[in-house]
């Protein structure tokens, strides 16, 4: 079964582009324009990882992430942060915020790829069990 991502990014031309790319990388791709249909997607589907946009409006990536780690139907669930955010420090605050991981944009789509295959990789050996080993991985 092909591993599905979940991206919720309130711009279209990078959500497309990043639903482009994963499909034709064999990725199930699910594609939310904002948190709340991000949410449901996150809850009907068990995406086996969330790339979240973080400056969204009406609820922002922050926010979504809490909903999602507040609730025990997801909180297992891993969601990278895609942030302008990259000054010192702000690893820490995203981490802080529930983030398993964070990539700054614009984004390198090659490093984020081969960081997808390498989570990809480690969720093959271990989703019996749904542990999280792979969170000093994501960085
Ligand atoms: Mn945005």
């Amino acid at each position: 079964m092909k591993p599905t991502i979940l991206i919720v990014e309130d711009d279209s031309r990078n959500r497309k582009l990043l639903t482009d790319l994963l499909t034709l990388k064999g990725y199930a791709v699910l594609d939310a324009p904002n948190g709340s249909t991000g949410i449901g997607l996150a809850r009907a589907h068990s995406p086996g990882l969330i790339l979240m946009d973080i400056q969204m409006p009406e609820m922002d990536g922050f926010e979504v992430v809490r909903i999602l780690k507040g609730d025990p139907q997801t909180r297992a669930l891993i969601v990278w942060a895609l942030t302008s955010y990259a000054m010192p420090g702000d690893e820490d605050r995203i981490r802080a915020k529930g983030c398993d991981g964070y990539f700054t944009k614009p984004l390198d789509l090659r490093d984020l790829l081969a960081r997808i295959e390498r989570h990809f990789g480690a969720h093959a050996q271990t989703q019996v069990t749904r542990e999280r080993p792979y969170e000093s991985s994501c960085l």
